[in-house]
């Protein structure tokens, strides 16, 4: 993500708010409540030093940032990637609560990250960096309070031992602090995927009120990791062609579409994005071109799946999309100028605030399982989440007709009314001016 991609001169949380003040422009909302998101409630910024295996000490720059709690504790994952700041985590933190709000869930937002490429260090190393963020972030999280979540370049393991340092340090064992765990140390089924298929509902409701028919509709993936390759997976198996995927070496494309299954198996086998068919464990290598990142997100596709990080799809190149619709699986993929470009050229675009919506939905089952102590079959947590994406989609897609306005207008309306009622239930100043007659 260069400064050029981030928009608003580099600086993402400015270009998250740019977002938030055009929605709110379309439906009114009390002052209070955009004045409260525009400020985190909390921000954490520590130094993690970690004795590396070769005996040498490296410090890692690591945030948490609890943007609002009004409707509830604040949720949201960790993420561990090189260009993590400040700014960017108070975006993420900031469509976090809105993300939140649009599943209708009682949580508000909060993200983490460090300043970190995870691929370059050992597995034992990876564990002392995540124990001790844990141990730096002291009572900042809690069950109650604030809790993290996996995010990019982190996954149930990392989950498995901040949940256990956590417990560790607070001398009782804690699920609930943590969601995105392994199964077997209270994590939820349907977890792993839930980010992707999620997305999948959403793309079905459209498919329904479109009328595609998914064996003649075209998609692109950008980023294959967790939420892109289970998003790819579902549509294939529905028929849907997906000629492109990419990871952060760069993508493949293939007219007659790949199969996704071959792909993620090699993937993650090799950790190499390689065209191939498999039979069993024997794979071959199929014809296919390869393409660069930003080729990708400009091929004439009907469906383009972002889901990678942020600021792909910026003023430079939203001219060049040929997509008719664009699902943000990833958060925030395209800036705020790059998001007039295509509403001027008159193309869906999916907001991420609904589109990635279900990890932290099912994040929530989670959460309500370990405090109560259950454990829901993989079918019930897939026919909450499918009810949950369903539900929300339909409303965004009326609200954007009631407005006339696009779905990310619609979706953050949806959201500043949830956040709204919040916080006038607590009284704004038509309340307290008020003399109470
Ligand atoms: N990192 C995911 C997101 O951006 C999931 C957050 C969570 O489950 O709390 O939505």
């Amino acid at each position: 993500m260069s400064d050029a991609m981030t928009g608003a001169n580099g600086d993402v949380f400015r270009d998250a708010l740019t977002k938030l003040e055009r929605a709110s422009a379309h439906r009114p909302v009390d002052p209070e409540v955009l004045l409260r998101l525009e400020h985190p409630k909390a921000m954490l910024h520590v130094s993690v030093p970690v004795r590396m295996d070769d005996g040498s000490l490296r410090v890692f720059e690591g945030y948490r940032v609890r943007h609002d709690d009004t409707r509830g504790p604040a949720k949201g994952g960790i993420r561990y990637h090189p260009q993590v700041n400040l700014s960017e985590v108070k975006a993420l933190a900031l469509w976090m609560t809105l993300k939140c709000a649009v599943a209708g869930i009682p949580f508000g937002g909060a993200k983490g990250g460090i300043s970190v490429d995870p691929k370059t260090l050992s597995r034992l190393e990876l564990e002392r960096l995540s124990r001790g963020f844990i141990g730096h972030l002291g009572n900042f999280i809690g069950p109650e309070t604030d809790i993290p979540a996996p995010d990019v370049y982190t996954n149930a393991m990392v989950m498995g031992w901040m949940m256990d340092e956590y417990s560790r340090l607070n001398g009782r064992r804690t699920p609930a602090v943590i969601t995105g765990k392994p199964i077997h140390l209270g994590g939820s089924l349907g977890r792993d995927d839930a980010t992707g298929r999620g997305a999948y509902y959403v793309i079905k409701e459209l498919e329904q009120r479109h009328h595609w028919d998914p064996f003649a509709t075209r998609v692109a993936v950008q980023g294959f990791g967790n939420a892109g390759q289970h998003v790819a997976a579902l549509l294939h198996q529905d028929g849907y062609k997906v000629v492109a995927v990419s990871d952060s070496q760069g993508g493949i494309y293939r007219e007659e579409g790949f199969d996704i299954p071959s792909l993620i198996h090699t993937k993650n086998e090799s950790r190499k994005l390689r065209a191939v068919y498999c039979e069993g464990t024997v794979c071959e290598m199929v014809p296919a071109e390869t393409v660069t990142n930003e080729e990708l997100l400009e091929l004439d596709v009907d469906v383009l799946i972002p889901a990678a990080l942020e600021g792909q799809i910026t003023e430079k190149n939203a001219d060049r999309v040929q997509a008719s619709t664009v699902v943000e699986v990833a958060n925030g993929p395209t800036t705020s100028d790059g998001d007039a470009v295509l509403a001027d050229r008159g193309i869906t675009v999916v907001p991420d605030i609904l589109a990635n919506a279900g990890g932290v939905t099912v994040s929530y089952f989670e959460w309500v399982q370990n405090r109560g102590g259950l454990s829901w079959t993989l079918e019930e947590v897939q026919n909450r989440l499918s009810e949950i994406m369903s539900r929300e989609t339909l409303a965004i897609l009326e609200l954007g007709e009631e407005l006339g306005s696009d779905l990310r207008t619609a979706a953050y309306a949806l959201a500043l009314g949830r956040l709204g009622a919040a916080v006038e239930a607590q009284g704004t100043k038509g309340y307290f001016n008020d003399d109470g007659d």
